[in-house]
């Protein structure tokens, strides 16, 4: 008998030909569930689902796509966020657009750095400075 560990059928089981010609079973890691978006809990595309050894032996590039939030957010999600962010920058640094209607979404929001919005209003504070300068 196994040990109980072994009895899952989680794990895979690989038939392998001794050298002394016996045939002994390897017990492999289940494959392990596949990446989610941590937003919307989409599956995440580009990004391999397998055991942590096998990632690390993958090349960088084959590990997560070369875009921000890649490996967190999926497209859409980043897509949104990005959008998200510009309406902020559009409202409080161009004056054209303080009218702009936001609702918050705290759901994006979570995955922003701790002072972006504090960014955006030295941001602003640098415009109206160069605005001052300039008259
Ligand atoms: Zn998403």
């Amino acid at each position: 008998m196994v040990a109980p560990k072994y009895r899952s059928g989680s794990k895979k089981r690989v038939f392998r030909r001794t050298p002394g010609g016996r045939t002994v079973v390897h017990y492999k890691h289940g494959k392990p569930s596949k990446n989610h978006c941590g937003r919307c809990g989409k599956p995440l595309q580009g990004t391999p689902s397998a055991n942590p050894l096998e990632i690390r032996k993958m090349r960088h590039s084959e590990r997560v796509p070369t875009r921000p939030y890649a490996g967190v957010l999926c497209s859409d999600c980043t897509e949104s966020l990005m959008r998200y962010v510009t309406r902020f920058e559009a409202k409080f640094g161009y004056p054209e657009f303080s009218d702009l209607e936001i609702e918050r979404d705290l759901t994006i929001e979570k995955f922003l750095p701790r002072d972006w919005f504090s960014g955006i209003n030295k941001g602003v504070a640098k415009k109206a400075k160069n605005a001052a300068e300039i008259q």
